[in-house]
């Protein structure tokens, strides 16, 4: 990927918050199917915060990274796709944050699995449009799934990640993104140090940054079409 890739994206993240009056999200690299090389290639340029769908290929990637000329920079990983409970202690492990915490069963078993010492960072995924074949809580599931986390010491909570609908048109998406911000708001306003809306990818981070993103997540407009689906 070319160098102008990166300062163009973070341009285009910055001029959406100032267009809607936001903050300027975080950048998540979204590297799923992307080789080392192209994640090194990121990581000199100054970006340090990668998401990755699975356990496995993270663990491969976060290694190869700590003996690049990468090495010594303080990476960030982020699991972004489901997460299996019998994976729970591997991404305990791996991760600095999981997006994708949806269950009472998960937060138990990752907190197990990780130290009070550097508690993991934690979004509660939400099914913002009540889709039957997704993953994430209901909406009306949040206060109590963010009430288990909370009383974790091995576990921070940060706040939510969503994946609205991929209708055609991301303008369609909106509406989603708006009810995702109103629950973010409820939360952050029960439990300190809430700070965190995942949501946004290539098509769509523009919409999502007017709604009240603070993370957006970015593969395809990064790194180029993925040569595999993930
Ligand atoms: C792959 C993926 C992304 C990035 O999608 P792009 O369209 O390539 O930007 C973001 N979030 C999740 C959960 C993903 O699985």
């Amino acid at each position: 990927m070319h160098e102008h890739v990166l300062h163009h994206i973070l341009q285009q993240l910055r001029d959406a918050a100032h267009d809607a009056g936001r903050p300027v999200p975080r950048l998540l690299a979204v590297s799923k199917t992307q080789d080392e090389t192209a994640v090194a290639n990121l990581v000199l340029q100054g970006q340090d915060a990668f998401g990755e769908n699975y356990v496995q290929e993270a663990a491969g990637k976060r290694a190869a990274m700590a003996a690049t000329a990468a090495a010594g920079r303080a990476l960030e990983w982020h699991l972004i796709g489901h997460l299996q409970s019998n994976k729970a202690a591997e991404a305990a492990a791996l991760f600095d944050w999981v997006h994708t915490v949806d269950r009472p069963k998960l937060v138990a078993a990752l907190a197990r699995h990780r130290g009070a010492d550097a508690p993991l960072n934690v979004l509660i995924q939400v099914n913002i449009d009540d889709e039957a074949s997704k993953h994430g809580c209901r909406p009306d599931e949040v206060p109590a799934l963010a009430a288990a986390i909370a009383a974790e010491p091995a576990l921070r909570l940060r706040g939510l990640m969503v994946i609205p609908t991929p209708h055609a048109e991301p303008e369609q998406r909106r509406p989603s993104f708006r009810r995702a911000k109103a629950l973010f708001d409820a939360l952050a306003a029960d439990h300190a140090g809430v700070d965190t809306l995942s949501m946004g990818m290539s098509d769509d981070f523009a919409i999502a940054i007017a709604e009240g993103a603070t993370l957006v997540r970015i593969g395809t407009a990064l790194f180029g079409a993925r040569a595999r689906p993930a």
